[in-house]
């Protein structure tokens, strides 16, 4: 790309208040309404918002952008995004991106999202215990040794900290292994996880509803891995899966938002390949070089109440 393309992208996961329909009595907590809202009215002050196409005819056409423009991006399917943000958006005549996972083969909850309702239920040091406790010895060796890798990264002095260490420790090194462990603590601890997972995700019709109202839906992968942490052929199945269910939404070229912002070499060819013409990230830029790595800034930071659900 050249000149480099500057464009602001907001990124947002949850946007629920305690109580309402999206947080549905799980207490994971999000980005609150309000603070969304006062976020775009912050943003709508010092921007001019832009929808994917324009994005897409600046990348493909170098048809220009407004100055200071901004794309408002929201990753994960998340019901949040039908019951509040396209609420919002709409009475304030507003796109946004929307990144989803595809839900044709799994009709339970992605990794991230089981953990995050443990860790809501039972607190970090009680989830770390019962995993433990479900470990044989050879597995808690394995455990022990990534945990000492990521501690490095991670000091896990404050609670933010540690919930971050068994993310990192449960999303990568024992990733195969906590699936069905942390399955199995789900249904002990939360109940049943394909009805939760009915409402929990946004359902076709809900999609359909939002791309009706001007929306725009990206891929996000199938089972929402750290595409640094598989190999070539399980990202490029993740990828052919998020096109294949973008497919019945609307018309590519589309967009891509890397799981938890996991970066690969490959990745451009292969999202290249099959029909995306640009991918997101989550380092915090706002000048991007190449179409497959384009920055984002975190909502929920800038709200200054953390970011530890991401
Ligand atoms: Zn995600």
């Amino acid at each position: 790309m050249n000149p480099p393309l500057e464009l602001t992208v907001m990124m947002y996961h949850y946007v629920r208040a305690p109580g309402d329909v999206a947080e549905g009595g799980t207490g994971i907590p999000g980005l609150p309404v309000r603070e969304f809202d006062a976020q775009l009215d912050e943003l709508s002050g010092r921007h001019t918002f832009v929808t994917w196409p324009q994005v897409r005819a600046a990348l493909q056409d170098e048809q220009p952008l407004p100055p200071s423009a901004c794309l408002l991006t929201f990753d994960d399917g998340v019901r949040d995004h039908y019951l509040n943000v396209f609420r919002i958006l709409r009475d304030r005549n507003l796109s946004g991106l929307f990144f989803i996972m595809d839900r044709h083969e799994s009709k339970g909850l992605v990794l991230g999202h089981k953990i995050h309702f443990l860790l809501a239920k039972v607190g970090v040091h009680r989830l770390r215990e019962v995993i433990w406790v479900g470990l044989n010895s050879e597995e808690r060796q394995r455990f022990i040794e990534a945990e000492s890798k990521y501690k490095l990264k991670y000091a896990p002095v404050s609670v933010g900290g540690q919930i971050d260490l068994l993310k990192y420790v449960l999303q990568r090194d024992m990733s195969t292994l906590a699936e069905p462990l942390l399955g199995e603590l789900f249904e002990l601890y939360i109940g049943c996880q394909d009805r939760i997972a009915q409402d929990y995700y946004l359902t076709t019709e809900q999609i359909h509803e939002m791309s009706a109202g001007g929306m725009y839906f990206g891929g996000h992968s199938r089972s929402h891995p750290w595409f640094d942490w598989i190999d070539a052929g399980a990202r490029e199945a993740e990828i052919r899966a998020s096109a294949a269910c973008l497919r019945e939404i609307e018309p590519g070229p589309w967009a891509f938002a890397y799981p938890y912002g996991g970066l690969s070499d490959d990745s451009p060819g292969l999202l290249n390949k099959h029909g995306f013409a640009a991918a997101f990230t989550t380092r915090p830029q706002v000048r991007h070089s190449d179409p497959y790595f384009i920055g984002r800034l975190d909502g929920e930071e800038l709200s200054q109440i953390g970011d530890r659900y991401a």
